[in-house]
Parts: C-alpha cells; structure tokens; sequence
C-alpha cells in the first residue's frame, strides 16, 4: 500500500529511535516500499545563537551534514530492512522544515515519527512531531 516511506531520525535521541523501529521494519515487510531515513543539522542561526562565528562555523556545515550521514548509517544497521529498500537523506535547516520538504520531494506515502510524550517543554517550545502532524499532506504514524 506504501511506496515511500519517510523515518526522521534525531541522531542523538537513540530513546526515540528504538521507538520506531518495529513500526518500521514491519511496515517495510508488508509494503514494496522504499524506505527513506532523514537526519537533519540545524542551521546556523542556531550556532549563531550560541555565539559561534558565522565566518568560522560556515565551512564546517559540510563536515558536520557529512557526520550526521555516518551516524544516520550506523543507526539504521539497527532496522532490519534490506539495503536496496534503504535510502539516507542529511540536509541542513530546521528539522521540521525539511522533513516536511523531504516528504514533498520524496512523494512519501507515510511518515513515522517519534514524539516524546507531551510535556511542559514541548508545550512550550513546539514539537516536530506535532508540526508535522499538521502540515503533512500524507498519513502521520507517530509512536510514544
Ligand atoms: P517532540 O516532537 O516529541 O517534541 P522532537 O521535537 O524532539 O520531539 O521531535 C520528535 C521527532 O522529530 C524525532 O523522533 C524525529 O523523528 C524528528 N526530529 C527531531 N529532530 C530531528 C532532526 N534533527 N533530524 C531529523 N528528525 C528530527
């Protein structure tokens, strides 16, 4: 029934992650679908938020999208799916501008997505998950 399924990942909430897994796997058995993991870097205004340097930090978003590619391969070895099924996305910006973006460019039929449980914080900071509940033009599965 799926063809293109989209699986944001957080590299560094492993707890979030390990969430999604069963969804994904068996929706990637039941369906001939391609399975797409995105793993976004926030950008620069947000380094600039913590005081780095514009010029200094500039050259190092390639390295950085490069790291987050590594880290996003080693984690999906964890999904059981097989490798031509697979395919890893590491872009730059704001995570729930570009998963968003992704879903568009990728024609994704599905997003599965991990939400932490609401809470004080994400009532006040806004969610991803909660942005792209409502702004997907596909079915949202999000696991908590
Ligand atoms: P919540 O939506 O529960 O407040 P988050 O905003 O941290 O929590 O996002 C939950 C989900 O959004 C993550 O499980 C992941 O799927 C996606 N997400 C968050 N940050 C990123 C990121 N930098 N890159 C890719 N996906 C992300």
């Amino acid at each position: 029934m799926y063809n293109s399924i989209l699986v944001p990942i957080d590299v560094s909430e492993d707890s979030l992650t390990n969430m999604v897994i069963p969804f994904v796997q068996a929706h990637a058995v039941l369906n001939t679908a391609k399975v797409h993991f995105l793993t976004v870097v926030p950008s620069l205004p947000y380094y600039s938020s913590l005081g780095l340097a514009y010029s200094v930090e500039m050259p190092k978003m390639k390295e950085f999208q490069d790291a987050a590619k590594s880290k996003l391969d080693e984690i999906v070895k964890k999904f059981k799916i097989s490798a031509d099924k697979i395919q890893l996305h590491a872009v730059a910006g704001s995570p729930k501008d570009q998963i968003l973006k992704l879903a568009d460019m990728i024609d994704a039929d599905l997003i599965i997505i991990a939400s932490h449980k609401p809470d004080i914080s994400t009532y006040l900071l806004g969610s991803n998950a909660a942005a792209v509940v409502r702004h997907a033009k596909c079915p949202v599965l999000v696991v908590r």
